[in-house]
């Protein structure tokens, strides 16, 4: 409503604008009808009237200008028709006046009339134009009566001049008025569909702008929600940096004592301090089994705790005869595997193999951890087998393969997704064998691949399990 009240505004001002030019041009041809040859009437138009007339002209038009723009100052939009009726019934009797003033009826002024009926296109509606132009030809014809009568020293007949002058005209604006009309119609139309889809587009810029908001807002507080989880996050490094320092410490601590009782227990199981019973040997190779447990414990400990270091330490490289080291971490478990009946083999290639650049701590850590799960999760009588495999020795990148196969309890399908989680257990491993800390795989399978190697395992639930590794015999130069 307010927005098609405002371009009856502008549609007020575009005339008002026009009105400055035509009415100039209007006095312009005043002016040059005195040099007309063909008039009939000869009669002089005083260029003091047609000055009054134009001042006149520009004394109204600059009253509606300041009607127009206190209209839109003030925002008065209900006074727009009023305005536009009073600019088109000033120019009607402004245009009659003219005409009978100079009281000529064949001269071009009657076509005058057409200026208010292309105004009231730009100002109306439908109905508009219509009176508009019957208005017009009504004025003409009465002005032509009048002018007959009034003026009879010119004696002008009226017949002639309504069939040959005023009818014609009064039929053309007939027609220009009807189709001035759906002119205006169609014209408003279409500023209407204009106004519609500007308002439309208002709205979903106003709903972009709404959106943007929301997501601006979103972004803020997700700005701070990340501040929130930076601190958070410091607070748990330091936290985490106290816990393995105090682990790390505590378990120090307790590995040199636990060593001592282990080979206490070994040596009295080995009767090197005198001859026992078999109850006594029994029960002792217990104690002895268990002392061993604690160990590996305190050691995943201990790992875990250096395992941060480990992330950004530089593994310690050396050449090392790997089958030497692999007999020593054997040997640690002979009491353990006997002590459950399991063989324990060693499978050796035939070929001599050459020495493998390795970090010797790291690599016993991993292989220590992988013989003991392969015992601690196999049950009595059962086999474990390590195998060397050299075949990829003369390859491009040499390499060997180290297997250590179990016939134990095995591992099941969805945890095998797992197992090399840190702190993860399978629930039948730890139905098995409650003492475990789920951190050896976590942290042997890091160790490997910062020798460029590789670690994985085969494994069938109540058959057994085989863990692969694949270590280069060279490690890449630093
Ligand atoms: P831990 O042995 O202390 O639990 P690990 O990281 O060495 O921790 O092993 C993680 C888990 O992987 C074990 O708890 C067990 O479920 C499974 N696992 C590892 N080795 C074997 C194996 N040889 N046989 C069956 N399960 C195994």
């Amino acid at each position: 409503m307010l927005e098609s009240a405002k371009e009856g505004l502008y549609a007020n001002l575009w005339v008002i604008h026009a009105r400055w030019y035509y009415i100039s041009a209007i006095l312009l041809l005043g002016f040059l009808a005195n040099f007309d040859q063909t008039r009939e009437s000869g009669q002089v138009l005083s260029p003091f009237v047609l000055v009054a007339l134009f001042a006149l002209g520009l004394f109204f038009n600059f009253l509606f200008y300041l009607e127009a723009k206190a209209i839109e100052r003030k925002g008065l939009f209900t006074r727009v028709k009023v305005l536009a009726i009073s600019q088109i019934a000033t120019e009607l009797v402004f245009l009659t006046g003219i005409m009978f003033a100079v009281a000529e009826f064949k001269t071009i002024v009657p076509v005058l009339f057409f200026i208010p009926i292309v105004e009231s296109i730009v100002l109306f509606d439908r109905i508009g134009p219509t009176i508009v132009s019957f208005l017009s030809s009504f004025l003409i014809n009465i002005v032509l009566i009048m002018g007959v009568f009034v003026f009879p020293e010119q004696r002008v007949d009226f017949w002639p001049l309504f069939l040959t002058n005023t009818a014609p005209i009064t039929v053309v604006y007939i027609i220009i008025g009807f189709f001035a009309s759906s002119l205006a119609h169609l014209l408003k139309g279409r500023g209407q569909a204009l106004i519609a889809q500007t308002e439309e587009q208002a709205t979903h810029v106003k709903d972009l702008e709404k959106l943007n908001n929301e997501l601006k807002k979103k972004a803020d507080e997700l700005y701070a929600k990340d501040v929130e989880l930076t601190l958070a996050n410091q607070r748990l490094q330091t936290l985490e940096a106290a816990k393995s320092k105090f682990i790390a410490v505590t378990t120090h601590q307790l590995r040199t004592p636990l060593a001592a009782v282990k080979w206490t227990f070994d040596m009295v199981v080995k009767e090197q301090l005198g001859s026992l019973n078999a109850e006594q040997k029994e029960f002792l190779q217990k104690g002895y089994n268990s002392t061993q447990r604690i160990i590996a414990i305190v050691n995943d400990l201990l790992n875990v705790a250096s395992f941060d270091k480990i992330e950004g330490e530089q593994m310690n490289f050396v050449p090392v005869k790997f089958l030497d080291l692999l007999n020593s971490v054997v040997f640690e478990f002979t009491n353990q595997s006997e002590s459950k009946n399991i063989k324990l083999t060693v499978l050796k290639p035939s070929k001599e193999l050459p020495l493998i650049t390795l970090d010797p701590d790291k690599v016993r850590m991993v292989l220590e951890n992988l013989i003991d799960n392969a015992i601690k999760y196999t049950p009595k009588n059962g086999t474990v087998t390590i195998i060397i495999d050299d075949a990829k020795i003369n390859t491009v990148n040499p390499s060997i393969d180290v297997i250590v196969s179990d016939t134990g309890i095995g591992i099941g399908e969805e945890d095998q997704k797992k197992i090399f989680q840190k702190f993860y257990r399978a629930a039948n491993a730890v139905q098995f064998e409650p003492d475990g800390t789920g951190l050896g795989l976590f942290i042997g399978r890091d160790i490997i691949s910062k020798h460029h190697g590789a670690m994985w395992f085969v494994s069938e639930q109540g058959k057994g399990t085989k863990f692969y590794i694949t270590l280069p015999v060279n490690q890449p130069k630093q």
